[in-house]
């Protein structure tokens, strides 16, 4: 194929977010590649690998129509056959936030996109600023072991009413999904604060404590509001601080995030 090569990892269910990435990939790019894989290895224990959507027509229709030029559909018998042994550990940044929550995920994660990096060395690999931490875990890999790729990160995608779009959104009844659009009106509204001068991280966090609260359908699972590159929590906000969090509404755990 013809380079520059652009790479889009996803595991399907493929929403306007996922087509937002293989857009941009095909306005960079003169190959475009997208690999759907439900990749068991970033998946806990008791969390949604079994049922997690999979309508694979639907995709491919939509990845045609966006113009990508391979898909890749791997089964997991072939990405871990008997007698695999190897991991990709990021340290440290990986332990926080989504690390608490999910030990391994992040494993899983980092694994799995090097070995997508050494099979199809694109020039440049796409990922959504929607995984915040995810972007973090991948920027370090790729600097540590020197991976030959550049790595787009791309903006939230979102609803109307700010939800940011995520194959997971599929899980929330029509009473749920109205309520989930108070994570991004918790992260915006300690955006307004910070607007007006606020530069304690503590006041911000409980600002979207606060707005969180007032949803009685959703659970927090954590609130952040850390440095980009360490996910370190601050005391004082800067420029370009990570305002995070992860929360349960009904069967779905959904995160967000916005950096200022
Ligand atoms: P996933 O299929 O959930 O693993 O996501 C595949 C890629 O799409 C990841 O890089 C995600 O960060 C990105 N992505 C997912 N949702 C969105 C969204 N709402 N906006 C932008 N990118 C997204």
């Amino acid at each position: 194929m013809e380079g520059p090569f652009g790479l889009v990892p996803t595991m399907g269910a493929l929403h306007a977010g996922h087509a937002s990435l293989v857009s941009r990939a095909r306005s960079e790019c003169r190959s475009v590649g997208v690999s759907i894989f439900v990749n068991p290895s970033q998946f806990g224990p008791g969390e949604d690998y079994k049922s997690y959507p999979r309508p694979v027509e639907r995709d491919l229709a939509l990845l045609e129509s966006l113009g990508a030029d391979v898909v890749w559909m791997p089964r997991p018998e072939s990405i871990y056959p008997p007698g695999y042994r190897t991991w990709v550990e990021v340290a440290e940044i990986t332990e926080p936030l989504e690390g608490q929550s999910r030990p391994g995920h992040f494993r899983g994660v980092a694994t799995i996109v090097a070995r997508l990096l050494n099979s199809f060395t694109p020039d440049r690999a796409y990922f959504g600023q929607k995984d915040a931490q995810q972007v973090a875990v991948l920027r370090r890999m790729v600097r540590d072991l020197d991976f030959p790729v550049e790595v787009v990160v791309c903006p939230t995608v979102r609803e109307p009413d700010g939800l940011a779009m995520s194959s997971r959104n599929a899980y929330l009844n029509p009473e749920e999904r109205k309520a989930a659009a108070v994570l991004y009106r918790a992260l915006t509204a300690a955006k307004e604060k910070y607007d007006q001068g606020e530069r304690n991280a503590e006041s911000l966090r409980s600002t979207m404590r606060a707005v969180l609260r007032s949803e009685p359908l959703a659970s927090e699972q954590y609130i952040s509001a850390a440095d980009p590159e360490s996910l370190q929590e601050l005391e004082t906000i800067g420029r370009g601080a990570l305002l995070s969090m992860a929360v349960r509404i009904g069967k779905a755990r959904l995160i967000d995030n916005i950096v200022l």
